[in-house]
């Protein structure tokens, strides 16, 4: 597979995460870092979305709480192109109704090569990064030939 190029523009799309436990760690962190964060457009599912405002008083697009489809929406605009990077806080220690989609979130981000954060110092350490304040070329995997792959249809028994 032949990778292509998708450039992540200065201003970037970041989309913030965190389980209930770990809401206080994300909180702390974007208020050290609420200035940076302000350059940026930022996605939040609903509760996490709704502290951030509160906390940081910036304007934040606010998708649905993670249990009722936030995550998966955090997934689609991944898939589509419309997230950058993913600061997604998950709870290691706590099993979560929507488990499956915490994996899916997860899985789809490596898919389209999309930063991630899962805790404060990969966080500290992407944030701090000098690919921050410019254009950055994201390799974008090329999966014509998984899209073209031929089907053998078997028999149905
Ligand atoms: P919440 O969802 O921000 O609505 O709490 C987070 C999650 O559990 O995915």
């Amino acid at each position: 597979m032949e990778d292509r190029i998708s450039t992540i523009e200065k201003k970037k799309s970041i989309a913030l995460v965190a389980h209930d436990n770990k809401k206080r760690d994300l909180l702390e962190w974007a208020k050290f870092n609420k200035e940076l964060l302000a350059e940026h457009r930022i996605y939040a599912t609903g509760t996490t979305g709704k502290l951030l405002e509160q906390e940081l008083g910036i304007q934040i697009v606010k998708l649905q709480s993670g249990p009722l489809g936030g995550d998966q929406q955090i997934g689609a605009k991944i898939a589509e192109g419309e997230i950058d990077f993913l600061i997604f806080f998950w709870d290691p220690l706590e099993p979560h109704p929507h488990d499956p989609d915490v994996k899916a979130l997860l899985r789809i981000a490596v898919v389209w090569n999309i930063p991630i954060a899962c805790n404060r110092a990969t966080a500290d350490f992407i944030i701090s990064s000098p690919l921050m304040s410019g254009e950055y070329e994201r390799q974008l995997p090329d999966y014509e030939g998984y899209r073209e792959r031929e089907i053998v249809m078997t028999e149905s028994k």
